[in-house]
């Protein structure tokens, strides 16, 4: 698994802690892209060597937002692939879009389909104008609706959409408004939806405005309400809700995603990405800061990086794992919380048997017939709590 991620984006959503940077020098930005594709390209091939035998088999660009960056400079990071030895036929190839970067015109988007995306993820998060403004985000609903009936007649059959809910300015009323509006899109229902409560994040403008006392965090009521709403229409909808926050029409499961979810290793370029390599339970990270890493000729300078003990090796499993409905191995949960944990969790209902573990999972957990447990769907919404149960100590 390779994750690119491109630290531009046009203006900042008010929720949004991502490391990204606004481009200012709209006469020359081709060329600041072109420099910031052949800096990845460098990196590529000074780390060829962290992957495995095998080829990776998907390929995520995020951001930030990489809809900022022309096709060209896209098309330098795939040469680049391509040049290290990298077969770039993925299984999976996703690409973060902004609504508004696509409207302008079906090239960018055949030129996307030519460098081999097959999946797009688009960022919508409302579709009410006066909840868009407030995030400050950039579309409106009119264009999101527009730019995903564009990808779609443009044949891309593996689009992702984000919504966002949780917010204390969205009343039940319009949160049950917008889910109908992403279940009528013009061209059909996303073949997946990711949909995230409200956080306030360090660093973000939100946690300013709330410590300027001009916003409040949603009632927990509000919250767990908008997420029964989310959960119900999907299910009627024919979606299968395999992680906290994720929901995939049948076959639909977002491969790169899941497979972050089992623990699996992946190589992370550019600033601020993060790589992981499982064998040696080494988490690396590149410094978030776009001049240093332009400047880079060695990009091993710009790295940090920790071992996993055994025990916080076992925490990450947990807390990864028990987001999913393919859960965790029985036997691995009984030896890092404890038998008498465990069993208690299950009399409590808090956990249950993954029965359908191996309907249409693509990770390597539903390839095994072990017993497995998981949190109930009717409990994903206080799965912090449960998960902090099920940790040793
Ligand atoms: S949410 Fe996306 S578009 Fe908005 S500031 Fe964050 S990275 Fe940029």
């Amino acid at each position: 698994m390779i994750y690119i991620h491109i630290p531009f984006c046009r203006s900042f959503c008010i929720y949004c802690d991502f490391y990204s940077e606004i481009p200012h020098c709209r006469d020359r930005e081709n060329e600041y892209f072109e420099a910031f594709a052949e800096a990845v390209s460098l990196e590529l091939m000074q780390r060829k060597g962290e992957f495995s035998a095998e080829s990776p088999n998907t390929l995520y660009i995020g951001g930030g937002t990489p809809s900022v960056l022309p096709p060209s400079a896209l098309s330098t990071i795939i040469d680049a692939i391509k040049a290290n030895g990298i077969n770039t036929s993925f299984e999976e190839f996703t690409v973060e879009v902004n609504p508004d970067d696509i409207i302008h015109g079906g090239e960018y988007i055949k030129s996307l389909s030519d460098l081999g995306v097959n999946r797009i993820s688009m960022g919508v998060q409302s579709f009410d104008d006066r909840i868009l403004r407030w995030m400050n985000r950039r579309h409106d609903a009119e264009t999101a609706k527009k730019a995903y009936a564009m990808l779609k007649e443009q044949g891309v059959g593996n689009i992702s959409v984000d919504l966002m809910f949780g917010i204390s300015g969205l009343s039940d009323e319009t949160w049950k408004k917008t889910l109908e509006q992403a279940l009528s899109m013009p061209g059909g229902l996303p073949e997946h939806i990711s949909a995230y409560q409200l956080s306030i994040e360090p660093g973000s403008r939100l946690n300013e405005m709330v410590s300027e006392g001009k916003y409040l965090d949603a009632p927990d009521e509000q919250c767990r309400h908008q997420y029964a709403m989310l959960c119900d229409a999907l299910h009627r909808a024919g979606y299968e809700h395999y992680e906290i926050s994720n929901f995939a029409l049948p076959g639909k499961r977002a491969i790169h995603n899941s497979a972050y979810w089992s623990g699996s290793s992946y190589l992370g370029l550019g600033p601020g990405a993060h790589s992981y390599d499982a064998c040696r339970k080494v988490r690396t990270w590149n410094r978030a800061s776009l001049a240093d890493y332009l400047a880079a000729g060695d990009f091993s300078g710009l790295r940090e990086s920790e071992t996993l003990a055994p025990e916080q090796s076992d925490i990450e499993k947990v807390m990864l794992s028990l987001r999913t409905s393919d859960g965790i191995s029985a036997a691995e949960l009984e030896r890092i919380a404890g038998k008498a944990q465990v069993h208690e969790m299950l009399r409590l209902g808090n956990l249950e048997a993954a029965v359908n573990a191996a309907d249409s999972a693509k990770t390597k957990s539903s390839e095994t017939a072990e017993p497995r447990l998981r949190i109930p769907e009717s409990r994903f919404f206080i799965s912090d709590s449960i998960i902090a149960s099920c940790l040793p100590g």
